[in-house]
């Protein structure tokens, strides 16, 4: 098949699109499909300072190599959660492509600095390692953007990952998530930072070429905890659904963000939204969940 926009041999066939592009021809487009997101939902500018969240994993390398090469003031933050051999490789990969490339990156480290550990908190709390890790990483996300000045907090989630998240949400009804599900999450609180999703009309296997092309270094392995989690199973149903009807996930996505979000726009305003008595950071309960998470493991020393 020929690149749809030069003719010459295309290498990279997207179906969804029934295009083919060559090398140059997919940069072009995948920078484009950037800039689009990032102007429809008027994410950021050129002034903006701009925390880029990175795991080490293609989608959020790819972010922050496409955001610092458009000439985005950006700086990379990393959390080691300790999550063991997977933990120490990542931080390896996202600190060398930093200084490599020149970058800037803040690392945080949970249980260096402040002494959590996400397996005696899912022990002691019964709740699941991604639930208590997701609630540090939202935590930490904002308090190192708004201590550190940043207008917006950028992640690197992908067409694959709304889908797979919206259906979740849709399959039970999940009413303040599907309110909060967006590109775009306005600051509701002088101490919340605006989160931003440049990345959510490119799919998983897009984010790869772009790594791929740019010879960016990542890290192939997923999270342990990701094996078996319930949006691997969304993500399957999806694939599916998208071999035999190729734009699915687009189409579910943006539809959604057009004519059903807006059904839920008030759950997303009556959020009640509190300072935590401990820390300051917002929460919507007296004390915010990090700082209840360094409290119980205080408590609880020997587990
Ligand atoms: Fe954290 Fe779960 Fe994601 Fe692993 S898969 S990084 S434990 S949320
Ligand atoms: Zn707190």
């Amino acid at each position: 098949m020929k690149c749809v926009r030069c003719k010459a041999k295309g290498i990279i066939y997207l179906k969804r699109h029934n295009a083919a592009f060559c090398q140059d021809c997919f940069l072009y487009y995948y920078k484009n499909q950037v800039k689009k997101n990032i102007k429809r939902y008027k994410m950021f500018d050129k002034k903006d300072k701009i925390l880029v969240v990175i795991s080490g994993g293609k989608d959020s390398m790819a972010l922050w190599h496409v955001l610092a090469n458009e000439g985005y003031s950006v700086t990379g933050m990393y959390i080691n959660l300790g999550i063991g051999q997977y933990s120490d490789k990542s931080q390896q990969v996202v600190e060398s492509f930093a200084q490599k490339s020149g970058l800037e990156l803040i690392v945080k480290d949970i249980k260096k600095e402040y002494g959590l550990d996400i397996y005696k908190l899912s022990k002691l709390l019964k709740r699941s390692t991604c639930s208590i890790c997701g609630s540090i990483k939202r935590y930490l996300f904002n308090k190192v953007a708004y201590d550190g000045g940043f207008s917006v907090v950028a992640t690197g989630h992908n067409l694959d990952d709304e889908a797979a998240t919206l259906l979740g949400n849709v399959l039970s009804w999940e009413e303040g998530y599907l309110a909060r599900q967006s590109p775009v999450l306005e600051s509701t609180h002088q101490k919340l930072v605006k989160k931003v999703k440049p990345l959510y009309t490119l799919t998983e296997r897009e984010n790869l070429f772009y790594v791929l092309i740019n010879k960016i270094e990542f890290l192939h392995d997923e999270c342990p905890h990701a094996t078996g989690a319930r949006s691997i199973l969304y993500k399957e149903v999806l694939n599916r659904l998208e071999e035999e009807s190729p734009g699915t996930k687009q189409r579910f996505i943006t539809s959604f963000l057009e004519k059903g979000r807006k059904h839920f726009q008030d759950v997303y305003e009556k959020i009640e939204l509190k300072e935590c008595i401990s820390c300051g950071q917002v929460t919507t309960t007296e004390i915010c969940s990090f700082c209840r998470f360094a409290q119980i493991l205080k408590q609880n020393k020997e587990v």
